[in-house]
Parts: C-alpha cells; structure tokens; sequence
C-alpha cells in the first residue's frame, strides 16, 4: 500500500460551507503534493483556510469537491470506519492547546493511540517510552502533564502523533500558545522528526517558523498563493 514518493496529493481540492450571505469556500481548489519525509509549514492570517485544509487531510473533515491522496488511500472511497482506522493507525494530530489527558502520565498519553491496534500494554509501553526519546523527553514518561512545562508537554503531544508505525504529523498551530523560545524548540523537534522520515504539516502564523520548513506554502481565502523554499529546503537539516 501506498506511494513511496508522496504521502498526500491534493488536486482541486474544496471545502465550500453555506452561509446566509452566500457560499464560502473555506478552502478553495488546492492543488499541493507532498513528498514523503518532507516538512511543510503552512502559512496565512485566521481565515486563510489552514485548519479547514488540515483537518481534510487528516480525515476530520470531506471534501465538498477534488481528490485528496492520502498514506495512498483515496478518501473519498474510504467509509468512516476506515478512515477512523487510517487515522488511529498512520496519522497524528497536534493541536495548538495543550491537550493531553490530565489524569494520564505522558507515558500512558503518548501509548494510548497504540490501545485497539493489538499491541500488548507492555509493548505500548515500550513503543511509547521510545517516542518520548525521540521528542527529547527521556525519562519523562511518569510525570504528569502538570507536572512538565508546556513546551514538554507540546513535545508529549508530538510523541503521541508519531508513537509507533504513524509516519504523517499534521499540527495546527502547535506554537500557537507557547513563548518564542519554547516555540522554537517545539519546531526544532518536528524538523528532527521530519529527518527521520516522518512527513509534517504544520500551520502557523509565526513567520520566523518558516526557517524549519522544507517548502512554506502561504494561503490566502482558501486558496494556495504561493510556495517557497523554507530555509531547510537546500540542507535538508537544521543547524
Ligand atoms: P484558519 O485556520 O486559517 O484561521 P479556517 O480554516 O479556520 O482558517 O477558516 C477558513 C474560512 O472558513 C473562514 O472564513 C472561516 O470563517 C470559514 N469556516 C471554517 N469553518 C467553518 C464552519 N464550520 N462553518 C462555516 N464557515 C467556516
Ligand atoms: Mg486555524
């Protein structure tokens, strides 16, 4: 299963809500391919559609028009069980509040998606322990979310939407309420991710984020207007 090339292929893409003062197209025929292991940061003021586009790609959300590609699967052909599936399985979401269960250490937050794919609770364990490590929280894993700062628990987060076999991160704002030294850091560890062959997209409206990025792709009123090269693109690894 799946393109060894691309994890998502967006063409015309739409998602078109009604309203009383008419239709709005919250995001408006998107074309985007993303290469697998590639890190896009998704740029554009409130209202630009990124949440809409992401929410999409990740399932929460059907297209009102166009074909979405995602892991190789095409959406529209999945029912709502598979898509369930795919995304407990291949897809991680970060969102800009902190949202981890508060009555769960990070260890048992980060394995709790692997709960209902088979795995034993020890190996969820084990698989949970290795996804803190890789997001810098070695050693983390007993503590409490209030018990962590909240850039640690944004990394928590991030372990939990890569824990096991999922290699496709979508993050909406994932700096969204954290200082700029602890936003930074948070970006740091997706761009480390991504070099390990994770694929990320990452919506933002911090301009400074776009350094960590492969390609930035900016909307405007749901649609793409522009992509560049973010800084990693020529490197392809952070300093
Ligand atoms: P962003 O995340 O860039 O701030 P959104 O994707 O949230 O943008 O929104 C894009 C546009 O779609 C906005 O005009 C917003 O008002 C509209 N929109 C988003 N969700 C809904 C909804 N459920 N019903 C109606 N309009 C919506
Ligand atoms: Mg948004």
């Amino acid at each position: 299963m799946g393109n060894q090339l691309a994890s998502v292929i967006l063409s015309g893409v739409r998602r078109t809500y009604a309203s009383s003062g008419g239709d709005v197209h919250a995001v408006n025929d998107v074309d985007l391919e993303v290469a697998d292991g590639e890190f896009i940061v998704l740029m554009g003021t409130s209202g630009s559609g990124k949440t809409t586009l992401l929410n999409l790609i990740g399932g929460l959300d059907r297209a009102s028009a166009g074909r979405l590609e995602v892991l190789g699967e095409d959406l529209a052909g999945l029912s709502e069980a598979r898509l369930a599936r795919l995304r407990m399985i291949s897809i991680g979401f970060v969102f800009q509040e902190l949202n981890l269960l508060p009555e769960l250490t990070l260890q048992e937050n980060v394995a709790l998606p692997l709960e209902g794919s088979g795995v034993t609770r020890a190996e969820a364990r084990r698989r949970a322990d290795e996804a803190l490590v890789r997001v810098g929280l070695s050693g983390l894993g007993p503590r409490f979310p209030d018990e962590v700062s909240g850039g640690q628990q944004q990394r928590a987060a991030i372990a939990r939407a890569v824990v096991g076999e999922r290699r496709l991160m979508l993050a909406d704002e994932p700096t969204g309420a954290l200082d700029s030294a602890t936003g930074a850091q948070v970006m740091k560890t997706l761009r480390d991710l991504c070099d390990s062959g994770v694929t990320a997209i990452v919506s933002t409206h911090n301009p400074a984020n776009a350094e960590y990025a492969d390609r930035v792709v900016r909307m405007q009123d749901g649609r793409i207007v522009e992509i560049t090269a973010g800084s990693s693109f020529t490197s392809g690894q952070s300093a």
